[in-house]
């Protein structure tokens, strides 16, 4: 897997901050190279930024974006759609075909997603067949497609880093280059 992109559908600025804002934090922290929220809330694109300046990365994060030219574009250079419901196939039957695959959007929803992203979608994918949260669906997705322990990616140019610690906290700060 070389490049995974997140689109998040159905934001809903006055209810779903939290849950986006978490949503990008973790496909950050597990790979993707960015978000493109599809829905206009630049507060969302603010606190993800203001993570990746402190935390590291070349993240990014595009708002208000129109999913299907993004589908239709990243399609036209190669890429992939695995879009996440619990109606999909399950996770464990396509994870060697997700696995194969060097340019992969990975779709999530809100409350309800527009019925064409079934059809627009390479896959439609089900992270065990019960619902649950998109947060859960990108981590274990991530999580079982990656190439390289992601638990243990490096970010570059972070101001601050953790030293894991089997008690108390161990940071180092101004470590900006
Ligand atoms: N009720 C909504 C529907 O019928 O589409 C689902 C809402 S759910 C809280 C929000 C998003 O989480 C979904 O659009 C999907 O991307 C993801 N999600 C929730 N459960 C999932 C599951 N079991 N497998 C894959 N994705 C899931």
């Amino acid at each position: 897997m070389k490049r995974i992109v997140l689109l998040r559908l159905g934001h809903r600025p006055e209810r779903d901050k939290r849950i986006t804002t978490h949503v990008g934090l973790t496909a950050r922290m597990l790979g993707a190279e960015g978000m493109l929220l599809a829905s206009d809330d630049p507060g969302i694109v603010q606190t993800l930024e203001d993570v990746v300046e402190r935390w590291g990365g070349n993240f990014y994060i595009k708002n208000n974006v129109n999913f299907k030219q993004e589908i239709r574009g990243w399609k036209e250079e190669g890429g992939k759609v695995c879009h996440l419901s619990m109606y999909g196939v399950n996770l464990p039957d396509v994870t060697d075909e997700l696995k194969k695959c060097d340019r992969l959007m990975i779709v999530v929803g809100a409350e309800k997603v527009p019925p064409e992203i079934y059809q627009l979608a390479d896959w439609n994918v089900a992270v065990g067949s019960q619902p649950h949260s998109e947060v859960a669906a990108v981590a274990i997705t991530m999580d079982r497609i990656a190439e390289k322990e992601p638990l243990e990616k490096e970010f570059s140019g972070a101001e601050l880093k953790i030293i894991p610690a089997e008690r108390g906290k161990h940071v180092i700060e101004n470590i900006k280059e």
